[in-house]
Order: structure tokens, then sequence, then C-alpha cells
């Protein structure tokens, strides 16, 4: 196929189009944007809070609570991800006591929660910590678990006490008794917070006796303070004035909970022991059976509270009880100016920055995940130490089990029926597979009149942006039975701000090699070995299922960078790299996608199943890359004389036949 019929087949021209909605946005680009392979230095998050408070640059934080499901899971996770975009200081999880809360096996517990906030949404991540329940032991154990988990923030409770007292020994603690024990056991490894109540807490005996307590808090150890949720402006402030008079200085953040509906705020209210207002109650009369009323006011009203606290520099910053709801929280940020959303990529996948305890240091990874990120994390969350400017070391740590945990992420974001409308009710055959691929690409509705928003590989929907560049390309390839599932365009020195395939610091200059990787027939992979050898320029691996076919020209062990960035006054940053190891890793996750993904939608006995099967059990999946970036790319010539190839054949056996 000659490179006129790809417009972009040559290197990617650089024509400064910009995207309204680039894939790899994150919030936080001011601290990921660090040079590429420094070292990580930890700033813990309290100096940080206090760098953003002496900059007088505001700020938010947002606390969830766990989800109570598995699917609920997952939900939470591309919830939590979005509001990072949004660049929240931290975000917090409560310590929910039905959750149970410490079992990392469990995956809707506080912890595993906390966790995963952490790792997958790569987000600084404060996990709230109960002691009441606990004796002293467990708790240490508890402190010491949120340690190995990477978690570096906690805020200290006391807890709920129940109704009637079962088991005095237990409920004797409270949370100076908690930072105190963080503090001798852990020194200043973790960030402490500490709860507030401007209002007073309600079992304490008075409010003045209710400030001495919180200063002892802090004397013990709590850096900063987050309170109670409030519904007026001057109760907070009055609660700021009185801490600081008896000598309080730490930062203390507003909790705002912003009203979510009628019933809803008179039972947290009632849960809390906190008085709503008469002027509150009145507004919300005349609105309580209209839901999005009372959503609007709500809306409308924790923003003017932010707005006036952060205006008159009475908070430095604003604390959201999201209560798991996304819009409003959103809304709210977007009124006020704290949504610091930006579409500058740290790098080519989202890196977790500085916050992040080992991952802090990951620069590079290999090019198989990029559709699955959060199945490359889990799947090397046991790593201690993580490839980081050289190459050299991809693949020395061994790679997690393709366990359930990263298939219930894939498995759960779309339910079984949307799934058989995206990819049919009924495959015929191998070309009803290649549509749902073509659809895919083009974005058109299917005959089920849906769009293919995802492909058994991809745990979010849509595809990266710069594939755009090659869509014709793959087209032409997915209508060929070249199934195609990863790929990128060359990019010959693209300025690092370009929209479509720019990253790191303003500046710079960005490289790629052309890849593709695609399943195709047995067939055709064989001629296409015969071929590639004339190809100097490519480097390839062609392998199945068991690997009984595993053909590489690769060095056994060496990685080959195919994305790579020059910036002023840094070494070259390599990350993205294709390695024959991690491949040979890899090739199990894609070839399971098509029957735990995909063949497990249809009956046992059907031919749907048959053919997914066959696919599996006899197709090839290969990888190419064409190192010669600065020339007009041939993947798909060859691939072109491979089709030619195979069919040539055919018709000389036909010609014997007859
Ligand atoms: C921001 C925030 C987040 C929260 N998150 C959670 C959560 O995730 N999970 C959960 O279960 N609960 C949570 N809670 C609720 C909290 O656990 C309850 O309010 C609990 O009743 C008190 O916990 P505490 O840590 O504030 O208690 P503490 O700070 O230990 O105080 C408990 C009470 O003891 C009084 N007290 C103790 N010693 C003295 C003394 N010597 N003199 C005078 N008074 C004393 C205090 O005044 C107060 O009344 C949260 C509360 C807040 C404000």
């Amino acid at each position: 196929m000659s490179s006129q019929t790809f417009p972009y087949s040559g290197n990617y021209e650089m024509n400064g189009k910009s995207t309204e909605n680039g894939a790899y946005r994150n919030g936080n680009a001011k601290e990921l944007l660090r040079p590429l392979s420094q070292e990580c230095n930890y700033v813990p998050l309290h100096k940080r809070i206090q760098k953003r408070i002496n900059a007088g640059d505001p700020f938010f934080s947002l606390e969830f609570f766990p989800p109570k499901t598995t699917q609920g899971v997952v939900n939470f996770f591309n919830r939590v991800e979005r509001l990072r975009e949004g660049g929240p200081m931290f975000v917090d999880v409560t310590w929910h006591m039905g959750s149970d809360p410490a079992n990392l096996n469990k995956e809707t517990s506080s912890s595993s929660i906390a966790a995963g906030c952490l790792d997958f949404c790569r987000v600084d991540t404060m996990l709230h910590i109960t002691c009441a329940q606990y004796t002293k032991e467990q708790t240490m154990k508890n402190l010491e678990q949120c340690k190995e988990m990477g978690i570096r923030n906690l805020l200290a409770l006391r807890g709920d006490l129940p109704q009637q007292d079962e088991n005095p020994i237990v409920y004797k603690y409270r949370a100076l008794d908690m930072i105190r024990w963080t503090v001798e056991q852990f020194g200043d490894y973790f960030t402490i917070a500490a709860s507030g109540y401007p209002m007073g807490h309600p079992e304490a005996p008075s409010y003045a006796a209710d400030l001495q307590y919180l200063k002892s808090k802090v004397e013990a150890g709590a850096q900063f303070i987050i309170t109670q949720l409030f519904f007026e402006e001057a109760v907070f402030e009055k609660f700021v004035r009185d801490c600081r008079e008896i000598g309080i200085t730490v930062p203390i953040i507003p909790g705002i909970m912003p009203i979510g509906g009628y019933e809803n705020i008179r039972r947290i209210a009632e849960l809390s022991k906190l008085t709503i207002p008469d002027w509150l109650l009145n507004a919300l009369e005349p609105i309580k059976q209209n839901d999005e009323a009372v959503r609007n006011y709500g809306i409308h009203l924790a923003t003017q509270l932010c707005r006036n606290l952060l205006n008159k520099k009475t908070a430095p910053s604003v604390h959201i009880y999201t209560m798991n709801r996304e819009s409003a929280c959103r809304e709210i940020l977007q009124n006020l100016g704290l949504w610091q959303q930006t579409s500058i990529r740290a790098l080519p996948w989202v890196p977790h920055g500085g916050h992040h305890p080992i991952r802090c240091r990951e620069d590079v990874r290999p090019i198989f995940w990029a559709a699955r990120p959060k199945s490359y994390i889990y799947r090397t969350k046991d790593w201690d130490e993580f490839p980081n400017g050289r190459l050299g070391n991809i693949s020395s740590p061994a790679f997690g089990d393709l366990k359930e945990y990263y298939l219930f992420y894939l498995k759960g974001q779309t339910t079984k029926e949307d799934q058989l409308k995206m990819y049919g009710h009924e495959l015929q055959s191998i070309e009803d597979v290649q549509k749902v691929f073509i659809n895919f690409l083009t974005q058109q509705e299917n005959e089920n009149g849906v769009k293919v928003t995802k492909l058994p590989w991809n745990e979010q929907e849509n595809t990266q942006e710069e594939t755009r560049l090659i869509n014709e390309q793959l087209l032409w390839c997915n209508n060929n039975g070249i199934i195609t599932i990863n790929s990128q365009p060359a990019v010959n020195g693209a300025p690092s701000t370009d929209p479509l395939v720019g990253w790191g610091q303003p500046g710079g200059y960005c490289y790629q090699k052309a890849y593709l990787e695609f399943f195709t027939s047995r067939e055709n992979a064989e001629a296409l070995h015969t071929l590639l050898p004339a190809y100097k320029r490519i480097n390839y691996h062609i392998i199945n299922h068991d690997a009984s076919i595993d053909w590489t020209n690769s060095a056994p062990t060496t990685p080959i960078a195919v994305t790579w960035g020059v910036f002023p006054g840094q070494e070259i940053a390599q990350p993205t790299v294709v390695d024959p190891l991690s491949f040979r890793v890899w090739k199990d996750e894609a070839y399971d996608a098509w029957l735990s993904h995909w063949a497990h939608l249809y009956p046992e006995q059907s031919s749907s199943r048959a053919i997914l099967q066959q696919i599996h059990d006899e197709w090839c999946l290969v990888t190419l890359v064409d190192n010669d970036f600065p020339q007009p790319v041939i993947l798909y010539d060859i691939l072109e004389k491979m089709l030619q190839q195979v069919a040539d054949s055919k018709k000389i056996n036909e010609q014997l036949q007859s």
C-alpha cells in the first residue's frame, strides 16, 4: 500500500491543532511536571499545605466514603479519577466500620478504597482512622498497614461510640491517644490531621473544654484541623478566632457539605447533633419536594459560603464532603475558580506525582498496557523499585498474576447487555468481529443503534486522541483481517506543548516511532515472518497464545524506546518502551481478553463463542516498530505485501488443485 493512500503515513506534521478533550489530562500538572528522572523528594502534605497558604493560593480537598458494592467500587474510582482532574490537594476516605475498614482483602473496605485512590487514581490520599473500637495493639497494626500501603496522611479520630457500651476496655481511647502513639511510633512519617467542631463536640463538657482538648491534639502532633460541617460563616469565623486566642496556630480547614436533598440534610444534622438554622429550614420548606431545586440551592449556598470564607481569608482552603457525588462538587469548585483542569500531559501515560512513596520514581512503562493503565498498576503493585530514566531494569521484577482484582475493574464498568449491543448479540464470522473494531474506530452507530465506545482491551471509553492521526490506516488494517489493539503514529520533534502528541515541560520536543500491535491469522503471520527480514528498520515480535510461536528479531532483554522527549537542561526522557520480556507477560492478558471479556458473553455452544475461541487458539499477536522515525512509515506497506503474498499462495494452491 503506497504512502499516498495514507496521508499520515509519513512523519506526523505539527499543525498546532487544538483538542478540547485531551485523553491524559491531569489537574496536578504543577506538581507532576517535575524534571524527569529526578529523584522524588517527598514533601509531606502539611508542608505543601503551608506553602500554598504562604503563597495565598487557595486549594480544595475532597472527602469520600467507601462504596458498598464491587460494582460501586469501579464507578467510584472512575469518579475520583474525574474529580482528580480538577487538581484537589488531597482526597480522603472515611473509616467506615461497616466496611470492615482495615481488611485489605475486601474491595469495599476503607483501606482498600484509600489504597485504590492512591494507586489507581494517582491522587494524594488521606485515610481517616478511628481508635475507640480497637485495642492499642490493633490500632498500631492498622497504622503499620497504612504505612505499608503507602498512605502518608491520616485523619486521627476517636470514632463514634455505640449506644450501649459493650466493651468498656476497648472504648477507652480517644483521638488524642492515637495521635500520641502515631508520633511515638512513626515520628514524622505521617501527616496527621485532627477533627475540629465549630459548635463544640456534642459530648464535650463545654465548648471551651472541647477547644482545650483540640489544642492538646495539636500539641501532640496534629498538623492541621478539618472541621465538622456547619451552616453559617459566622460560626466558623468565631471558631477560628477562639482557636487562635488559645494558641492553636495550625491551619483550620472548613468542612463544607453541599445540601443534596431535604431529608438527607435533616438526617445528617440529626446524626451529627447539629441544629439547622431557621432561615435555612424556611428557605428549604417551599422547595423540599423538588430535588432539583434543593440541589441547586445547595450548590448556591455552598458556593456562597466558600467564597466568603476564602475571600475574607478566614479559611485557606475548602474541604468538600462530596457524599460521593460528582457533579455538584465540580460545579461548586468551578464557581469558585478552584477547578484547575489543564490539558498538559506530564508524560505520555499518567504518572503518580511526588506524593506516591514508590511510584514517584517511575519514569518508564511498556507501551502494551497503554489502554489498561490500572491493570499495569495492579500487576506491578508489589515492585519496590520502578524503572527510572534508564530502561535496563524494566523487566527484572515479576509481574503480578492476572487475577480477579483487575478483572473486576474491566468487567464492572459496562453491563452485559450494553456489551452485547456493542459487540453483537451473535457473531457468525470473523467479519463480524472485524466490524466491531471498525465501529470502534469510526464511532458510527452499529445496527443496534450504539457506538462501540470501548473494546475488551480498553479500561476506559474512547481511543487516545493521537490515534486519530492514523485512523485511516487502522481502518484499512481492520477491514483486512489485521485486528489492531494498540498503535501510535511516528512523531519527529513535535513541540512538547502540541495538543495531540506533546507531553512534559514546555520548551521540549517529543519523538515517537510508529508502533502497531494486532491479532492476525496464522497464515498472515507466517507470511509476514518471511517478509520481515528484508526490512532491517523494523523490530517485530510475533507470538501465539501458548508461545509455541515466538518469533522476534529484538535482543532477548533489551527494550526499545518508542517515545522519547528532549527538554532544556535535562537528560533525554524515554517514558515508553517495547520490550520482549514484558510483551510475553502482556501476551497472556491480551489473549485472555478474547475469552474473559468477550466470549463469556455468549452461550457455551454458540457460534459466537466458537469464533472468538478460534481467534484465541489460532491467531497470532504481532507488534511492529518502525525505527526509522524521520522517514515515511512503511509498516502498512509491509502489511499490504503480507496480504498479497497470502492471496498469491492461495491462488497457486487453487490452480494446483484444479
Ligand atoms: C472531619 C471529620 C471526619 C470524621 N470522619 C469520621 C470517620 O471517618 N469515621 C467515623 O467513624 N467517624 C468520623 N467522624 C466522626 C467522629 O468520629 C465523631 O464525631 C466522634 O464522636 C468523635 O471523634 P473525634 O476524633 O473527633 O474525637 P475526640 O477528638 O477524641 O473527642 C471526643 C470527645 O471527647 C471529648 N474529650 C476527650 N477528652 C477530653 C478532655 N480531657 N477534656 C474535654 N473533653 C474531652 C472531646 O471534647 C469530644 O467531645 C468524623 C468527624 C469529623 C469532624
